[in-house]
């Protein structure tokens, strides 16, 4: 543990009990912080952060971000990671995705405002909905469907933009917007339906990786050390963003599921199902402003971050990483 307990830095990391929260609310008591983790873990879990207090000061506040958030220790860094992410979680709790985006955005920029503590929002690529243009680069628009069953997390994050922007041209917060792609790695839910823990668990169980259409469509997947890597960066600059985080290196989910049996040694077969209404074709991130103005970029390829994800999951499936906690 370094850094003096004086004048130790206090970061606020909400979500800080999902899967990047939890990363990065590590990284920051390393890099010497105290970390509050503001979560209800409506999609995270307590043993995603347990091993944390042997770190360094670390608490978690069973809150929900939606209300009020009252925190009398002086605050350095505020990260509003909070939001159902999945698919899988967002289309079971629209209501919630849209009330984290909008008053959990709201009442953590006040956090921010009050504390004069610097601000970054975990936005997303699904701004760009299903985008007409690739790579993706900042200074597109998106192609989003406003009523879709997508549209709670899209249009959560797309008004997040803009309250941020709003406060930061209204009361001059130091604020800083994340466009994260893909990410993947330890300590994402076996049952959260995306590919990467989906295709994992299917082929360690040694049952039948199941596919959406023809597997051709495709994603730009990213180490969970990277992103943070990058999210640590780019709170430790004065951009504000939005600025893409995320790896450019594009791989077919067909192409992924053949890697994740190799790294598995598994000989599960594949099956197809029905895409997923408006499920992008293609998401890949333009980072050259990442590169440019952070001088960040990706570090770990993806059979280096399967290999490391593999293990983690070998280490827990049949144990605490099977569901989300109950309340
Ligand atoms: P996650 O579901 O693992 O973590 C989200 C955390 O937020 C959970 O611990 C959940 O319990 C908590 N939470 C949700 N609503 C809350 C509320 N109202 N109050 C308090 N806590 C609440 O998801 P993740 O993949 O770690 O995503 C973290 C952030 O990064 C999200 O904002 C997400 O939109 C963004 N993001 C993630 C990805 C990705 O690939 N994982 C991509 C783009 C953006």
């Amino acid at each position: 543990m370094r850094g003096d307990p004086v004048h130790r830095r206090c970061a606020v990391v909400t979500g800080g009990a999902g899967f990047i929260g939890s990363h990065l609310a590590r990284r920051l008591l390393e890099e010497g912080y105290a970390v509050l983790c503001v979560d209800n873990l409506i999609t995270g879990s307590r043993h995603n952060v347990a091993e944390l207090p042997s770190i360094g000061p670390f608490r978690l506040i069973h809150a929900d971000v939606t209300q009020q958030l009252r925190i009398s220790a002086d605050v350095d860094a505020v990260f509003h990671l909070a939001s159902p992410a999945s698919p899988t979680d967002y289309l079971r709790y629209p209501l919630e995705t849209l009330a984290a985006g909008s008053a959990g955005t709201r009442n953590t920029l006040g956090l921010a405002r009050e504390k004069q503590a610097r601000y970054l929002l975990a936005s997303t690529s699904e701004v760009y909905g299903s985008p007409g243009v690739h790579p993706q680069p900042e200074s597109y628009w998106g192609h989003v469907n406003p009523i879709g069953p997508r549209s709670p997390y899209d249009e959560a994050k797309r008004f997040a933009e803009a309250l941020v922007t709003a406060h930061r041209a209204t009361h001059g917060t130091s604020t800083a917007i994340a466009r994260i792609f893909n990410t993947y790695g330890p300590h994402m839910r076996p049952d959260d339906g995306r590919a990467v823990p989906t295709f994992i668990t299917q082929a360690l169980r040694g049952s039948a990786l199941t596919l959406t259409g023809d597997g051709s469509q495709t994603r730009s997947l990213c180490y969970v050390d990277d992103l943070v890597e990058g999210l640590l960066t780019l709170h430790a600059s004065a951009v504000p963003g939005p600025v893409n985080l995320g790896n450019p290196h594009e791989v077919s989910m067909r192409d992924l599921a053949a890697l994740i049996l190799r790294t598995t040694h598994s000989a599960s077969p594949l099956t197809f199902t029905n895409r997923p209404e408006d499920d992008p074709d293609r998401r890949c991130p333009d980072i050259a402003y990442a590169r440019e103005h952070l001088g960040w970029g990706p570090k770990v390829g993806l059979e280096e971050g399967l290999e490391r994800t593999v293990a983690w999951f070998r280490s827990t499936i049949g144990t605490h990483a099977e569901s989300a906690e109950a309340l």
